[in-house]
């Protein structure tokens, strides 16, 4: 057993703007809490509006010289940084457990997952082209550049406090960019060790810039970055509700955005599925982070002739190898939820299930603190609340289904499409399945498949853009066509 450490590298309790830790004007400060036992970690600035615009103005200054640097320069520092990030990522790990609560080895698999987005921009950074394409006109060239937006603006959620904001501030770094970002009010330490890392990888000041504020300074923050003209560029990963506010903001001074937002994944097991594979992927997918991702199975339907026997391998799994505990705790599977309105929210989906009629099976009990018991239902029905909204807590809501035309109406029926899963041997079904569903992230036989090199990204109201892959730069770049007349 291995008690949470009593101290840890790279905790910094100031903001960090052009190269300068960094307090708020008003010497305001928030503190931040480790979610597992409720105790204070420390503080950090609760800066505000014109905290922000500070920020902006030294981006936009880092802007003029970082944007001349070349696409090799860029390259190296990235590289660089993600070397520091490896050989350091044991001590990220313990910062990111301590602020998210999530077991050591999610966590340590995290910093991996977000250090490969440093290695991977920085190669994709040199890999930026331009064209010349056939003109119909003799005397006029057509030349398309591509060239760096300006200043990112980028807010970012808790459940990947350091992935998220790898994933957006790397592949703006590697196209010139400069990057004004604010993390979660309750996971801003892994945010702002990475900085420390930047720099000693050589990153100059004012090119990443963290502000980090309080709840209730979040909105006036995010409104300077969407409104402020020097911004050309605001990134988003969070909920539905508050993508649409910045998107709205953002439309003041029509910027570029990216929009990572919310999802109510189908999870489709079909009577031809492997069992074993869907028991495992239904766990990947649902009770990583303890449930608290985008991509977590939301809807999990299971057609009829394999629905018992699906149902008594999971709740068989699910007691076998689900353990709630402290982060740091060995064999610990299930941190605490976020925080206490969490435990509130996915209880009051599991009540909710109960009294429309769904059975509990396993779980479905607060477990003091944060802590929420892993919990099975069965026979859930699509007028529940836990099929509607998105869960975000480790309840395995199945619902039961007879054909596959039922079933591609069920998982569309929504206005989310971001991750969707099917489990089939059916090697026709598999391909109509693959087309059919209007979801921008599809696993099939798969329950885990967040990778650097492919593209991440929602359909209709779960997002715009996507991140990471070769198509994650062009976020980041503007398209010039240039003439080149009079020939
Ligand atoms: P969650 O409910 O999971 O915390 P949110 O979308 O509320 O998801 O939070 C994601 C990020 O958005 C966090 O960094 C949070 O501080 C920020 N945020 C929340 N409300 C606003 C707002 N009105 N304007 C800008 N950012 C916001």
């Amino acid at each position: 057993k291995m008690a949470a450490p009593t101290s840890v590298r790279f905790l910094h309790e100031k903001a960090y703007v052009n190269g300068k830790w960094t307090e708020a004007a008003s010497g305001k400060t928030f503190d931040v809490v480790n979610p597992s036992n409720g105790k204070k970690i420390g503080v950090v600035p609760d800066m505000d509006a014109t905290d922000t615009q500070n920020a902006i103005q030294f981006a936009q200054t880092a802007f003029e010289s970082w944007k001349e640097t070349t696409a090799k320069e860029r390259s190296v520092i990235l590289r660089k940084w993600s070397e520091l990030c490896m050989q350091n990522k044991d001590e990220l790990a313990k910062l990111l457990t301590l602020e998210n609560g999530k077991p050591l080895a999610e966590a340590t698999g995290e910093v991996m997952y977000g250090t490969s987005f440093m290695e991977w921009f920085a190669e994709e950074a040199r890999r930026v082209y331009g064209d010349i394409i056939q003109s119909p006109a003799k005397s006029k060239k057509i030349l398309v550049f591509k060239q760096p937006i300006g200043v990112a603006g980028m807010i970012t959620p808790w459940n990947f406090p350091n992935a998220m904001i790898t994933r957006k501030a790397c592949a703006a770094i590697a196209a010139g960019c400069t990057v004004v970002l604010k993390p979660a009010e309750d996971t801003p330490y892994s945010a702002l060790a990475l900085c420390e890392l930047a720099e000693k990888a050589g990153l100059p000041p004012g090119v990443l810039n963290i502000v980090t504020c309080s709840r209730s300074n979040a909105g006036e923050v995010g409104k300077m970055l969407c409104e402020n003209p020097m911004v050309k560029k605001i990134s988003f990963t969070g909920s539905t509700v508050v993508g649409k506010i910045l998107l709205q903001q953002s439309a003041s001074t029509v910027k570029k955005v990216s929009m990572e937002l919310g999802g109510n994944a189908p999870f489709i097991v079909f009577d031809s599925a492997d069992l074993d594979q869907a028991v495992n992927g239904t766990m990947v997918s649902k009770f990583r982070c303890s449930g608290q991702t985008c991509v977590c199975a939301n809807r999990i339907l299971v057609q009829e002739g394999i629905y018992p026997k699906y149902i008594q391998k999971l709740a068989e799994v699910m007691s076998r190898d689900l353990k709630i505990g402290d982060g740091f705790e060995s064999g610990t599977t299930q941190g605490p939820l976020i925080n206490s309105n969490a435990v509130e929210k996915v209880d009051g989906h599991v009540q909710d299930a109960i009294q429309k009629g769904a059975k509990l099976v396993l779980g479905g009990q607060k477990k003091g603190g944060n802590f929420y018991a892993p919990t099975l239902l069965q026979d859930v029905t699509l007028d529940m609340k836990c099929a509607k909204e998105e869960i975000f807590g480790p309840i395995a809501a199945i619902h039961k289904f007879k054909t596959e035309e039922e079933v591609i109406k069920i998982a569309n029926a929504t206005t989310a499409g971001l991750a969707g899963y099917f489990f089939s041997q059916n090697i026709s079904q598999v391909w109509r399945m693959a087309e059919k569903l209007e979801y921008g992230l599809i696993g099939v036989n798969e329950g885990l498949f967040s990778m650097t090199e492919a593209p991440f990204g929602g359909w209709k109201e779960s997002g715009l853009g996507s991140e990471g892959s070769k198509y994650g730069l062009n976020e980041y770049l503007e398209i010039k066509y240039v003439c080149l007349g009079g020939m």
